[in-house]
């Protein structure tokens, strides 16, 4: 096991925690707030905390921007839910709703929905548009 320290921001209150990488997989809590860093659940950002949350974060980070009026977006949301679960201490799944945060959406380009968009330390790296099964999002997180 590496004994690197990774900065990751807390699920509930944003505050960037530094973990060691070691013990990731023992559910760390929060210097700030108390409860866990990482909930294995996909992690609502939005403009206003997009990039204080992944820009600070070491992990891996799988965006999905979404809307609530698109069917196949809906319907991969258990597949995204399961794969964070799936992730969790690995990787950290956002979503965007991107018509309530069209300003993110708009610096992605994000031309359909879902797209999902795999970035390092705020870099894209990755994009994959339309719905995909879990076992293939986790593929795309790695
Ligand atoms: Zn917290």
């Amino acid at each position: 096991m590496s004994t690197q320290t990774l900065h990751v921001a807390c699920a509930h209150c944003r505050a960037v925690n530094r973990v060691p990488a070691a013990r990731l997989g023992e559910d760390p809590t929060c210097g700030r707030c108390g409860q866990a860093v990482l909930t294995g659940e996909p992690v609502e950002l939005g403009d206003a905390d997009f990039d204080a949350v992944v820009g600070t974060t070491d992990l891996p980070v799988v965006v999905d921007f979404w809307a609530p009026w698109c069917g196949p977006c809906r319907a991969m949301a258990p597949a995204f839910a399961q794969a964070a679960a799936q992730l969790k201490g690995r990787a950290l799944l956002v979503k965007v709703n991107s018509d309530d945060h069209p300003r993110t959406a708009g610096r992605f380009a994000i031309r359909s929905i879902p797209t999902l968009v795999r970035l390092d330390h705020g870099q894209e790296v990755a994009r994959r548009s339309g719905a995909l099964p879990a076992a293939q999002i986790v593929a795309f997180a790695r």
